[in-house]
């Protein structure tokens, strides 16, 4: 199963990945969290993507081709793999027909996960997650304890400095400019797939899972 979960910031995109990722046993491979280690590890690519997640700006399509096709190449891709924050443009989407055709694995779905801009705004400014195991806390459906500590791991709860107000409308603004011309790249391919993301987790997941069973019968 080769997948790619499209959508706002703030869609759910990381929730269900997660979840879509243990069902089918494939990987999840999400940029965003590949980039957000490299520069908690002060690594090269940490330090060139830094100042564009600060910003709410796409890291360069050079950088993100490169980190993804060394990624895609690794043996546990084998089996599927599910991209999460990738493609975010249309370089990235050519890339990756590119680099899937070279090695023969054409991908079979695109999910787009659709939530309003209104109800992406107040996700993300009451979003807060756990540094060590990144469990996701919600102010206002899934309150993190008084102490910041999370409950699963004991891990410090915070949030991500791209989760201010300010830079979450610039990401919405970038999504709308790099991002949503792609949910008609990949219509004409016949492969998108949309769901309601405005439900609550569980929901949401049981339409991607019909979604996705539908298309393997
Ligand atoms: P995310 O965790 O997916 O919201 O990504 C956080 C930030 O990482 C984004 O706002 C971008 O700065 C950067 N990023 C993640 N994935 C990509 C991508 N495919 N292309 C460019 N920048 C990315």
């Amino acid at each position: 199963m080769r997948l790619i979960f499209l959508g706002a910031p703030g869609a759910g995109k990381g929730t269900q990945a997660k979840r879509v990722s243990e069902k089918y046993n494939i990987p999840q491979v999400s940029t965003g969290d590949i980039l957000r280690a490299a520069l908690n590890e002060g690594i090269e690519l940490g330090l060139k993507a830094k100042s564009f997640m600060e910003s709410g700006e796409l890291v360069p399509d050079s950088v993100i081709i490169d980190l993804i096709k060394k990624r895609l190449q690794k043996s546990d891709c084998e089996k599927g793999f599910l991209l999460d924050g990738f493609p975010r443009s249309l370089p990235q989407a050519e890339a990756l027909e590119s680099l899937l055709y070279e090695l023969d694995n054409p991908l079979d779905s695109v999910v787009s996960i659709d939530v309003s801009e209104e109800k992406i705004v107040g996700r993300l400014t009451n979003r807060r997650l756990c540094r060590k195991c990144g469990a996701d806390y919600n102010f206002a459906t899934n309150p993190p304890p008084e102490n910041m500590i999370c409950t699963i791991c004991g891990g410090e709860i915070y949030q991500r400095s791209d989760d201010k107000e300010e830079t979450i409308l610039n990401r919405l603004n970038v999504y709308a400019n790099e991002t949503i011309p792609l949910i008609s790249f990949y219509k004409e391919k016949g492969i998108l797939k949309s769901v309601d993301g405005m439900s609550e987790p569980d929901a949401v997941f049981d339409s991607i899972v019909a979604i996705l069973e539908e298309k393997n019968k």
